[in-house]
């Protein structure tokens, strides 16, 4: 199964891209998690990038597009993937689509998780999430038994550095410019598949169970 999960920061690609990838049987990829990571452990792609992401730009193309070759490449990516936050420029919607097609290999499919602007905000505002597992909860919608931990594995929650209002506010503004036109390129592909993300997230799950399993049926493929 390769799918990439489409949308505006605080859509809930990260909670459903987990859910899908363990159904499925494939890695989540996040470019924003693998980033993190780099910018945590200080490496040299970490120190470059930490400027975009604290001010909520995109990170150069070129880097992004490096590190997501070097993750493809790992053996468990053979059976397939879930992409989350990755492409997000045309320029890497063209070199994904490339890479898989020197390969003989397509996307199965994209989502596309459609939320209202202003209900971006608020999600975005009152997101924390578990640094050990990578749970999001919600400070009012989805709160976590006790207060400030995780729930499945007692990690300390963070409010991310970029989910702060003026942040927010560039970050939806670089997803407009920036990662909109890819709807269409889907679009044009025969690719996108739309899901209203606006409703709980059961919902969100089960509509995506029932477009997505079918397509998991028929890409069988292993390579
Ligand atoms: P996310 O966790 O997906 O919201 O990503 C957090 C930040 O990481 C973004 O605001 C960007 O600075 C950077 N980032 C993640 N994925 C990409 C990508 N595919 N291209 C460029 N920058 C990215």
């Amino acid at each position: 199964m390769r799918l990439v999960l489409l949308g505006a920061p605080g859509a809930g690609k990260g909670t459903q891209a987990g859910v899908l990838a363990r159904r499925y049987d494939v890695p989540h990829i996040s470019t924003g998690d693998m980033l993190r990571e780099h910018g945590q452990l200080g490496t040299p792609l970490g120190r470059k990038t930490a400027r975009f992401m604290q001010s909520g730009h995109l990170v150069p193309d070129d880097l992004v597009l490096e590190m997501v070759e070097e993750r493809l490449a790992r053996a468990d990516a053979r059976r397939g993937f879930v992409c989350d936050g990755f492409p997000r420029t045309l320029p890497q919607a063209e070199s994904f689509a490339q890479r898989l097609a020197s390969r003989g290999l397509a996307l199965d499919g994209v989502v596309l998780l459609e939320v209202p602007f202003q209900a971006l905000i608020r999600r975005l505002c009152l997101r924390r999430v578990c640094p050990g597992c990578g749970a999001v909860y919600h400070l009012e919608d989805r709160p976590p038994r006790q207060v400030g931990r995780c729930d499945a594995d007692g990690s300390v929650l963070l409010h991310r550095e970029d989910d702060r209002e003026e942040v927010i506010r560039e970050r939806l503004e670089v997803y407009h410019q920036q990662t909109a036109p890819l709807v269409e390129f889907y679009e044009e592909a025969g690719l996108l598949l739309r899901v209203d993300s606006a409703r709980p997230v059961e919902l969100i799950r089960a509509d995506l169970y029932e477009i997505l399993d079918p397509l998991s049926e028929r890409s069988g493929d292993t390579r």
